[in-house]
């Protein structure tokens, strides 16, 4: 028994809950504190920063958030996952409650918050495609890869090869070259004519950051149509099979980071009772409510567009928690961030090739290696975990749910139903009330 894990009774309240300390959860943080709301910051990660700016915060809002870290009414909870939820009741003075598991040291502890108003600024993951020997060590997500190295993977030397889709594929290239990897190739699976009316379409200040971009990547090859068919190794990764529209080659590497683009996290939300649209993200009004009174959401959680399209829903969803009123059209910052939104979806769909890469062998659930061939006995998602235990696993369902729903058409995320804990969670986070 694991005598580190100590639970509390005490609930710790406060007048908003932040959960996410991405770039949607700084800049609702800021105004929040500024006009004198009692916060309680809640992240996973034991820094603020999300997913983009895990290495450090741009000058100007390090400044910010040095600030507010110092701020007497802000009390974080780094370190800290919510892994249930309750929404809050009917009546004055009603609250929502969240327990949160922390890993601190070598034990965990259980802590219970609450509040009367709720932001979830939970980001997005990336979204799997299974191939074969997608399951060899060596083969990453591309924004998995780039975070380890982030936080100082030693890839100094290895021949990285990155594919999928997507300016993440550039971004991931951009942080491995510089750790002193050597990139040999990224494989962009949107046909050559897709990326120059991307190009086309992108605003001046976007155009100005690719080209940017492109310059600091000069020398890498960069192909268009090209996506990877399999990955091939003994006991990791030693090559990738590359198609190209008519031709196939191989090209011996030690890292492949794939990326198929991103899923927005909405678990938290669906267990507090929020709704989904109808693409999986988090349904938000013009002033980022969500369905439920006193739930807010806002960033990648409510629909994939990037780091300006978070900031901005940040600071509205900030101003609405504050005025607790909802304006009547969407602000035209956000209008232009939802443009690039749908400009980046529209560019880099998926080609249906890619969804007939896995064969019966492959693996789609990584936690309980379960084959595609072991699921297509099955009908739908609930008669297959019950069989196999396919979602049952550490990940719960996170990368082989979305999976299933787009190799073998089973429901979406919302229909299958979320029960907490959210995450694999100790029995002591549940143990007192
Ligand atoms: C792996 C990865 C790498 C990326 N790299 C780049 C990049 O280099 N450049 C780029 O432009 N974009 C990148 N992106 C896209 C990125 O999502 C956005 O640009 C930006 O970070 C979104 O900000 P956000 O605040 O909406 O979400 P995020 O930055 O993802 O922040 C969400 C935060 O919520 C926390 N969280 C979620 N659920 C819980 C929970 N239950 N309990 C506690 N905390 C929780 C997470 O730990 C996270 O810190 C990346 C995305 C991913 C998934």
């Amino acid at each position: 028994m694991n005598t580190a894990v100590q639970t509390s009774s005490a609930r710790q309240v406060a007048d908003v809950i932040i959960i996410g300390a991405g770039p949607a959860g700084i800049a609702a943080l800021l105004p929040l504190l500024d006009a004198g709301r009692r916060v309680i910051w809640v992240d996973q990660s034991t820094r603020a920063g999300g997913q983009i700016w895990r290495a450090g915060l741009p000058k100007n809002w390090q400044r910010q958030l040095d600030d507010a870290l110092r701020h007497p009414l802000l009390q974080t909870r780094f370190g800290c996952t919510v892994i249930a939820a309750e929404p809050r009741g009917q009546g004055p003075g009603a609250l929502h409650s969240l327990r949160l598991q922390t890993h601190a040291g070598t034990g965990s502890q259980a802590l219970r918050v609450a509040a009367p108003q709720l932001l979830l600024a939970l980001g997005g993951r990336e979204r799997h495609l299974p191939f074969p020997g997608w399951t060899l060590p060596g083969v990453m997500g591309a924004g998995g890869l780039q975070a380890l190295v982030k936080q100082g993977w030693p890839i100094a030397g290895q021949r990285v090869v990155l594919a999928g889709s997507g300016p993440l594929l550039l971004a991931a290239a951009d942080t491995v070259r510089q750790a002193g990897a050597q990139v040999l190739l990224i494989a962009e699976q949107a046909s050559r004519g897709q990326l120059l009316r991307f190009a086309a379409g992108l605003n001046a200040g976007k155009a100005k950051q690719a080209v940017s971009l492109a310059w600091r990547l000069r020398g890498i090859p960069y192909r268009a149509g090209t996506w990877v068919q399999a990955a091939t190794g003994q006991d990791r990764l030693q090559s990738v099979q590359l198609n190209q529209g008519q031709s196939r080659k191989e090209l011996a590497c030690d890292a492949l980071g794939i990326g198929f683009g991103l899923l927005p996290n909405t678990e938290l939300a669906q267990l507090l009772g929020c709704q989904l649209r109808p693409d999986g993200a988090i349904a938000v009004d013009e002033g980022m409510g969500s369905s439920i009174p006193g739930i807010y959401a806002a960033g990648e959680c409510t629909g994939i567009g990037g780091v300006d399209k978070s900031l901005v829903e940040g600071a509205l969803a900030a101003q609405s928690l504050l005025a607790q009123t909802t304006p009547t059209a969407t602000a035209p910052a956000r209008q232009r961030a939802l443009r690039f939104a749908r400009h980046l979806a529209e560019h880099f769909a998926l080609r249906p090739e890619l969804l007939r890469l896995a064969d019966a062998q492959t693996l789609v659930c990584r936690c309980e290696d379960i084959r595609l061939g072991d699921l297509k006995a099955y009908s739908d998602w609930r008669d297959a975990k019950l069989q196999t235990r396919c979602g049952m696993g550490a990940c719960q369902g996170r990368i082989c749910g979305p999976i299933t729903e787009t190799l073998l058409g089973w429901p979406a995320q919302q229909a299958r139903g979320l029960r907490a804990p959210l995450q694999p969670g100790r029995l002591g986070a549940f143990a007192e009330d």
